[in-house]
């Protein structure tokens, strides 16, 4: 990472260009303060979504593409998608333009937010969810189209039956994209010096999808972490039911248990790695259990790139009325100078919303819950910027 990179950022749609502007001044302040004059970005707008489509015509023009191809750094507002018609999802396209097979979302209980959980200090986990491959694809077709009928005749031939009036979908799930989530997954669990990896799969229903998930990463831990990762069957038939000191535990729980085990005992789980659609629940649920998932930014990376966002949309009810809480897009931003390696200025704006909680510096959304006093998304940017410049 040069010390003065070339970031893209999209402002994206609803309350996107408000919280954006809020993530990009906490940014810098937090850069200026850990690196003085010695790092920067170079902030380098491009145009999605709706803006782009009553610009060019097009939600992801070719000029926008260009420069993704070229930067592959993109710090992302949230984008509009229809549900049941329509356009394909913007963020779906780029994630899959960019190749980031990864979709990473750590859930950290910050004190002062309204959690359903009697302990929410407990939850602690971070969600490797698998971003390119699953039902994800769009390999669909709707239920009177002629592609469903051939699908259909093709299945009968296969002694499969599908009712006429069914739409049909595909969930591929490969075992190159399976060991490469997992690689990644294992990785960070033993750099960050976690304590699990719990593979997330419906496997007893799904078996040679989600049940090869499962295997998969099974194999892949065995072949290429030897040595640093015990599975639950060799702690009870080997080491007397402990996990030996310094040993990652992997193990798997199928999905429906999964969701119940995160609610009542939060304090098991760790990482998280699940195939597409698992992920895409679990971390919300995730998100669910601190009280708000509106304080959380997610990270789409890759070998080669990574998209940083925050995990709420567009909230269109708030655009342009300086009500939305721009801590999800602001936490987009302190997870991409982690990914850049800029840790100390990461670890600042963690710092500087430590700070708000304490002395109730919140948006409205927060402050409902607190009866604090609401600052405006423009307000409290600026107060994380204080804290940030204060030290
Ligand atoms: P949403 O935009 O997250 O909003 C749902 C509700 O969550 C809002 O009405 C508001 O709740 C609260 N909320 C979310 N973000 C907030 C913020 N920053 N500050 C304050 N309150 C916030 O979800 P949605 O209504 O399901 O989706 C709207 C659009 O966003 C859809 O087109 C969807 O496809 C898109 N979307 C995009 C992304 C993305 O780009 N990554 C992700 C999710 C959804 P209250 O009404 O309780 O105040």
């Amino acid at each position: 990472m040069p010390d003065d990179p070339v970031v893209l950022y999209a402002k994206g749609d609803g309350i996107g260009p408000e919280v954006t502007a809020g993530a990009l001044a906490v940014a810098d302040a937090a850069i200026g303060k850990a690196y003085g004059t010695s790092k920067r970005i170079g902030w380098k707008e491009v145009v999605v979504g709706d803006a782009a489509q009553e610009r060019y015509g097009d939600r992801l023009p070719e000029e926008t593409k260009k420069l993704l191809d070229e930067y592959r750094l993109l710090l992302k507002g949230p984008l509009t998608t229809p549900v049941s018609k329509g356009f394909r999802s913007i963020n779906v396209t780029i994630r899959m333009m960019l190749d980031l097979y990864a979709n990473i979302r750590p859930v950290k209980y910050i004190q002062g937010l309204d959690s359903p959980l009697r302990k929410p200090e407990n939850v602690d986990m971070v969600i490797f969810r698998e971003n390119t491959d699953d039902i994800y694809t769009g390999i669909e077709w709707k239920y009177d189209s002629p592609e469903a009928g051939r699908v259909r005749e093709f299945m009968k031939g296969l002694g499969v039956s599908v009712d006429a009036d069914a739409g049909i979908g595909l969930k591929p799930i490969g075992r190159a994209k399976t060991e490469r989530i997992t690689r990644m997954a294992l990785k960070y669990a033993l750099e960050n010096r976690r304590r699990s990896v719990t593979i997330m799969h419906k496997g007893n229903i799904m078996k040679y999808t989600e049940g090869a998930f499962r295997e998969w990463a099974y194999e892949t831990a065995a072949k290429e972490f030897a040595g640093s990762v015990v599975t639950e069957a060799d702690v009870a038939a080997k080491y007397n039911g402990s996990v030996p000191a310094g040993m990652l535990l992997l193990n798997d729980r199928i999905a429906d248990n999964m969701f119940q085990q995160v609610i009542a005992k939060p304090e098991l789980y760790d990482v998280i790695l699940a195939p597409n659609l698992n992920g895409d629940y679990i971390s919300d649920a995730c998100g669910a259990l601190i009280g708000d998932i509106g304080v959380l930014g997610s990270a789409n990376v890759g070998d080669t790139g990574g998209m940083f966002e925050a995990v709420h949309g567009t909230a269109p009810k708030y655009a342009g009325k300086n009500l939305a809480n721009p801590m999800g897009m602001i936490k987009a931003a302190e997870l991409m100078l982690t990914f850049m390696g800029w840790k100390e200025a990461a670890s600042l704006i963690g710092a500087a919303f430590a700070d708000a909680m304490r002395e109730k510096k919140v948006t409205q959304d927060i402050a409902r819950l607190m009866g604090a006093e609401a600052l405006g998304t423009r307000e409290f940017s600026e107060a994380l910027v204080g804290y940030i410049e204060k030290g």
